[in-house]
């Protein structure tokens, strides 16, 4: 499905938005859903610390991540179900929907074991990305994800959404899988990102921990926290 053709769909009937009316009101006022909680910018000032070595790097940014996708999935649909405590019948809940964490190789690593510790049972695809470092063209040297994603509920995930290329590509690929209810989380964002991803996919809940303030030449986010995967990995 095109990206505005997306659009269209998730803010009408069939492939319903998956946002209640005041967050879809906000995702297309609003850039991006900055979340701007107190532990969440206390972590995130860590990581952009170049002091911070690779190992508190993973820890933090595992811990920053679990925060963010408390929030990015507040609105995941759920059904309603019955149980039984030990003293009396009690309504319930059911996540509704399968779900797919599409973690952006390699910095999307470092995101994604602490969300799989939040929701278990989500499936997980992968994406490997990789940026020209002149052109800054992202081209894909690895895809595996299920083929019918029309029924998923998808977190694309890639700490860092900077010219906007890799997020568009592989929001590319899951919609030509069918996937219909997409949200994206990147711990820090450029303006120049968010407004490319934004002008393709208008109706994209995007969060972010923070908007910097530009993207360097070489395309780096600036103040950022440099290359997230040099960060993650120590190479
Ligand atoms: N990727 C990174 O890891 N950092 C940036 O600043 C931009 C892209």
């Amino acid at each position: 499905m095109a990206a505005r053709s997306f659009a269209r769909a998730a803010a009408s009937g069939h492939g319903r938005s998956h946002l209640p009316r005041a967050a879809r009101a906000q995702s297309s006022a609003q850039p991006a859903i900055v979340i701007d909680h107190p532990l969440i910018q206390h972590y995130l000032t860590q990581l952009r610390d170049v002091r911070t070595t690779p190992e508190e790097f993973r820890h933090r940014l595992a811990q920053v991540s679990a925060l963010m996708v408390y929030e990015a999935t507040r609105t995941f649909r759920t059904r309603a179900l019955q149980v039984r405590t030990p003293l009396a019948a009690c309504a319930g809940a059911k996540l509704r929907d399968d779900i797919l964490l599409v973690p952006i190789l390699r910095a999307g690593l470092g995101m994604l074991e602490s969300i799989l510790e939040l929701i278990p049972h989500a499936c997980v695809g992968f994406l490997g990305m990789q940026r020209h470092h002149r052109t800054l063209r992202a081209t894909v040297y690895h895809k595996s994800l299920p083929a019918d994603l029309r029924s998923s509920e998808i977190v694309l995930i890639d700490p860092m959404l900077a010219t906007g290329g890799s997020a568009l590509a592989a929001l590319r690929l899951l919609h030509e899988r069918g996937a219909r209810r997409v949200r994206l989380v990147s711990l820090v964002a450029a303006p120049e990102g968010v407004a490319r991803v934004r002008q393709q996919y208008p109706d994209l809940p995007i969060f972010t921990a923070a908007i910097d303030a530009r993207l360097n030449r070489r395309g780096y986010i600036v103040p950022g926290l440099g290359d997230a995967g040099d960060r993650l990995f120590g190479v």
